[in-house]
């Protein structure tokens, strides 16, 4: 197994995640298996109690897993499935050290950082990377990525164990990638000093790293090259200019230009030769077309909605159309706002801000016979909507949130339960479609299997009497409501689990692809 550590400098939110997955794409091009590790040095055991409006959407995985965004970039750009192991966090750490301890294991010694915490996280890095994930078969190499910046307090324990890690691996199968910021100056001259100083930084921890990746505005150009690579021992060719790209699936395609795999395989003695331009042929298409989605969202913006972003742009890029996100403010829902959209998206959510724009939202489109594709929440929603408008029962709800007739209750497995952390009804589970139906039109599977996160379900007492007046659930499991659309409606599709999280560029979620042809075709309608 052979590994890649990717550490930050100067300040987060540079996209070293971006980074990551790209390399990781760069190598798999190159017709090897790779496999990615994050590490998070909160004390959070999973992402699934953060507040997504500070850290950014959390990524489910296909066990579980509730995780940060980042493997949700591992899995689209390297196309694979990753499980919890993959994201390693100070509290997973913690917790199995405290563990052991109270079991007796460590026989009498005292426990400490170095070297307990460091062997467990060395132990975590090496199960996760050695996962059969691949046919039954690990993969060749593994991405490593330390999240926060060089120097913050908590990363100390995970750099220290990289630098353990690197110097008991032989030097053809480690590789160390130090992504950082080139900020520039009021004459547009990039500055290299925040550059050295984090470089700097790692060097005090052991760590010498082979390349750099250089974020910036502006290319980086050879003077400045050279003078980082003298002052930071570093050869000229395997300091790598990283503009900000204008998609994020061109970044591998930019940092092949500037020798990032050559400098990779050489260091990792590897073979050079392009075995797929798939990725390249895919991303590289050319727009002809081109639609607006109206995102109702209450949590912010970008991060927080990305798989959904991303899954627009993969269902948009197979249609050559381009997406352009309008983001609608549920608690200002603004009717002549959606009249400019071709369809409207409405999102996953927790508790009550909000919810009376988004039903009012799905009204609308309803009524209007706009496209709409509603995401969990949001499939909730469009069922309170139906029961409100159209079986009339004007005080609808769903228990999580209000106090009339609820339609939505909690499942039957959830009542009771007192600890929030990864204990709702998670990850993968089976679907049935019905034949006949736009689910099925678009799955073209009778058994699909999709990712959850929720608490509630259609309660199925009404489930008769919604049926009789045409919401059809056309994906069920068991009397678990999975799918409801109908049929009276150009597109009108909503889904209890989250295909956002299996949407990938080379294969398109199949709502997202529907929706984005219903899009499209309403506004040939328009024009
Ligand atoms: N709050 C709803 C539930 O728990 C929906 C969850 C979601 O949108 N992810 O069932």
């Amino acid at each position: 197994m052979k590994y890649i550590f990717i550490t930050g400098g100067v300040m987060s939110g540079l996209g070293k995640g971006i980074t990551a997955a790209s390399v990781g794409r760069l190598l798999k091009n190159r017709g090897y298996k790779v496999t990615a590790v994050k590490i998070d040095p909160y004390l959070n055991i999973d992402a699934g109690t953060m507040n997504p409006a500070q850290h950014g959407e959390v990524f489910v995985l296909h066990d579980g897993g509730e995780v940060d965004l980042d493997l949700g970039n591992y899995e689209r750009f390297l196309d694979i499935e990753l499980n919890s192991s993959h994201n390693i966090t100070t509290g997973k750490v913690y917790r199995l050290v405290i563990d052991k301890e109270r079991r007796g294991d460590y026989l009498g010694q005292t426990v400490q950082i170095i070297p307990h915490i460091t062997d467990q996280i060395k132990e975590c890095i090496r199960k996760a990377a050695e996962e059969p994930a691949y046919g039954g078969k690990p993969a060749d190499i593994c991405i490593v990525e330390v999240g926060g910046t060089v120097g913050d307090i908590e990363s100390m324990p995970f750099l220290e164990a990289v630098r353990q890690m690197r110097s008991e691996l032989p030097i053809s199968d480690r590789a160390l990638v130090h992504v950082t910021l080139m900020p520039s100056d009021s004459m547009g001259d990039l500055k290299t000093k925040p550059t050295q100083h984090s470089v700097k930084a790692l060097r005090e921890l052991g760590l010498f790293p082979d390349i750099i990746v250089g974020r910036s505005e502006r290319s980086l150009n050879s003077h400045t090259k050279k003078k980082l690579s003298s002052l930071c021992d570093i050869p000229q060719k395997a300091i790598i200019s990283a503009e900000t790209a204008k998609d994020i699936y061109q970044v591998p395609m930019e940092l092949e230009k500037e020798g990032l795999s050559d400098v990779l395989c050489e260091l990792l003695h590897l073979e050079n030769e392009v075995a797929s331009r798939e990725w390249y042929r895919i991303v590289s298409k050319e727009y002809t077309h081109r639609i607006i989605v109206g995102i109702v969202s209450k949590y912010g913006k970008e991060d927080v909605y990305l798989s959904i972003k991303e899954a627009l742009k993969h269902a948009g890029r197979k249609l050559l159309t381009e997406v352009t996100i309008r983001w609608l403010d549920a608690e200002r829902v603004d009717i002549a706002d959606l009249r400019e959209c071709d369809g409207v998206l409405i999102p996953g959510g927790f508790g009550v801000r909000g919810i009376e724009g988004k039903i009012s939202a799905i009204r609308f489109c309803r009524e209007e016979k706009v496209p709409l594709l509603g995401l969990c929440l949001g499939f909730q929603l469009s069922v309170v909507e139906y029961t409100r408008n159209v079986l009339g029962i004007p005080d609808a709800c769903s228990s999580e949130w209000g106090d009339g007739t609820a339609v939505i209750t909690i499942l039957p497995e959830q009542e009771g339960i007192e600890n929030l952390g990864g204990t709702m009804r998670l990850g993968d589970w089976p679907v049935s479609i019905k034949p006949a139906t736009t689910a099925y039109r678009l799955y073209q599977q009778t058994e699909i299997i999709e990712r959850h996160r929720h608490r509630y379900e259609v309660d199925p007492s009404f489930i008769s009497q919604l049926e009789e007046t045409g919401l059809i659930f056309s994906g069920t499991h068991g009397n678990r409501m999975e799918i409801a659309e109908i049929w009276d409606h150009p597109f009108f599709f909503s889904t209890q689990f989250h295909p956002e999280f299996r949407s990938r560029p080379t294969r398109p979620s199949p709502p997202f692809l529907g929706f984005a042809e219903a899009c499209l075709k309403n506004r040939k309608k328009g024009e």
